[in-house]
């Protein structure tokens, strides 16, 4: 299977924030892209999902929520896409940028690359610009965002047709096509075989260094969050709160021979201790994390 498409950026693929193929935009002159302040969320079943959150996310970054399953980490998300409403507190986009802009187009991709089964890869991807009545560059945006996983040889197969590792490019390419500001991707590879699983993470990383996209990813998988990040959030078991953050400052390209590095292995082990210390507090407390 080939990895996304390596060539050069056209001016209709360019994202709304500047190409950088260097290393990640964490540093404090860029703009906020996602404020969440004091915000929890309990369903109105009266489960508590998320405790307190507080999180900022800079423009540019590649920041991760980790957590163990069920501690709230895609009821965060949905919250940051204006899918759900936090219960307390706020939840804001760009709200500290001088040059706010009113509606930033942001882009989900799921765990399911739920796409329709009797529409080609090709209509698949067309879908948001359909139903946003896209204009006339909609042709344009399609085919570079099947350029840009790799796909465009692929654009009248069905998604019977594909492998599992292809129908989540399709679903990447589907996102892309609106050319997001934001990308929100909730454990996207999380269904996938550990070999396509970790492919697609250094196609998905290669992607975000070369179009600076500010993405906001959850997985459960410690490795996985290493792997791709500039910022690993840990959190903490139900009620889910993050307990801390690792910064990952390792340069891009990253290789499998990072994967295999002391400095993989520590900054795992640093979020393992995260997590123990996280659930020890939790017993100490004497309070459920199921
Ligand atoms: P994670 O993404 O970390 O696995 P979720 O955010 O999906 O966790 O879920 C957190 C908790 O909230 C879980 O116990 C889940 O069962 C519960 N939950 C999720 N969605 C709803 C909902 N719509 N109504 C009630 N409970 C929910």
């Amino acid at each position: 299977m080939a990895g996304f498409h390596q060539s050069p950026i056209t001016s209709h693929q360019s994202p709304l924030v500047p190409t950088n193929h260097e290393s990640p935009i964490t540093d404090q002159r860029s703009s906020v892209a996602v404020h969440v302040e004091s915000a929890t969320k309990t369903y109105p079943s009266g489960l508590a999902a998320l405790g307190m959150v507080d999180l900022e996310v800079r423009e540019g970054e590649f920041a991760t929520l980790l957590g163990p399953s069920g501690c709230g980490k895609s009821t965060l998300l949905r919250m940051v896409g204006g899918l759900l409403q936090p219960s307390t507190g706020k939840v804001g986009l760009w709200t500290e940028s001088s040059h706010a802009i009113s509606r930033p187009r942001l882009a989900f991709v799921f765990q399911s690359p739920t796409l329709m089964p009797w529409a080609s890869v090709e209509r698949n991807v067309r879908l948001p610009l359909d139903l946003t009545h896209a204009g006339a560059d909609a042709e344009s945006k399609i085919q570079s965002a099947l350029e840009l996983v790799g796909l465009r040889e692929f654009k009248n197969a069905y998604p019977r047709e594909l492998s599992g590792g292809m129908q989540m490019r399709v679903s990447i390419a589907r996102a892309l096509v609106t050319e997001p500001r934001l990308l929100l991707m909730d454990e996207p590879f999380g269904a996938l075989d550990e070999i396509t699983r970790n492919r697609l993470d250094r196609e998905i990383r290669d992607l975000w260094a070369r179009r600076s996209l500010t993405t906001l990813f959850v997985t459960h998988s410690i490795y996985e969050a290493v792997f791709l990040s500039t910022r690993v959030l840990v959190m903490s078991a139900r009620p889910g709160r993050i307990v801390g953050e690792i910064t990952v400052d390792e340069p891009h390209p990253r290789t499998d021979a990072f994967r295999v590095s002391e400095r993989f292995a520590r900054r795992c082990a640093q979020i393992s201790d995260m997590l123990a210390g996280a659930s020890a507090e939790r017993g100490e407390n004497g309070r459920d994390a199921a």
